[in-house]
C-alpha cells in the first residue's frame, strides 16, 4: 500500500492577522465543578448556581445548577430555547415521562412549561444549562407569578460575589 507521509508540523502555523474589530474576548472557565462555595450562588434551600457565561448582547446565560436535596423546583415557562447536559445525578419534569440521567443532553423548546423534580434517590444533581430569554414562573394554570433572565441573574450573582469577598466586579469574568 502506498502511504504518503504527512508532516503535521508544517500545518501548525498560527493565523497571523489581527482578530476582527469589535470581537469579544474568548472565555475559558477552568475546573467548573470546583466545590468552592464562593463560586456557587444560593438560589433556594439546597439549590445553588455557578455562572459560566452571562451574555447580555444575545440575552442568554450558561450556568451549573446544583441541587443537594430531593424536591421540586419552581414551575416555569420558557420564552427561548434551553440546552441542558446532566453532569451528575438525575432529574425529571412532572410534565414528561422521561428522566434526564447523568451524561444526557436535553433540548427544551421555546414555549415549554415544566416543573423540575430531583427524585428522592438522588443526593446531588449537577446540570449545565444554557438558557435563552426568560423563565416565567407560573401557577398550574399558566398565570405568571414572576420571572428570571440573564439580567436578574447578574444582579443575584453580583450580590453573592460581593458578600463572599470576591467583589461585585468578579461578575466581569463571565460577561460577554
Ligand atoms: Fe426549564
Amino acid at each position: 500500500m502506498n502511504t504518503q507521509h504527512i508532516d503535521i508540523s508544517k500545518d501548525r502555523v498560527p493565523y497571523e492577522k489581527p482578530q476582527p474589530w469589535g470581537m469579544r474576548g474568548d472565555m475559558v472557565i477552568k475546573d467548573i465543578l470546583n466545590e468552592d462555595p464562593k463560586l456557587w450562588a444560593p438560589i433556594s434551600e439546597g439549590v445553588t448556581s455557578r455562572p459560566l457565561h452571562l451574555n447580555v448582547t444575545q440575552g442568554f446565560y450558561v450556568h451549573l445548577l446544583r441541587v443537594k436535596r430531593s424536591g421540586l423546583l419552581q414551575r416555569h415557562r420558557h420564552s427561548g430555547q434551553v440546552h441542558a447536559h446532566v453532569l451528575k445525578g438525575k432529574w425529571l419534569y412532572l410534565e414528561h415521562d422521561w428522566v434526564a440521567n447523568e451524561g444526557d443532553y436535553v433540548f427544551e423548546p421555546p414555549g415549554e412549561t415544566h416543573t423540575l423534580v430531583v427524585p428522592e434517590d438522588c443526593d446531588e444533581m449537577i446540570t449545565l444549562f444554557m438558557v435563552y430569554g426568560s423563565l416565567i414562573y407560573v401557577d398550574p394554570q399558566g398565570n405568571p407569578t414572576g420571572y428570571d433572565d440573564v439580567f436578574l441573574r447578574i444582579e443575584k450573582y453580583k450580590a453573592h460575589f460581593e458578600k463572599v469577598g470576591l467583589g461585585a466586579d468578579y461578575i466581569n469574568t463571565f460577561m460577554r
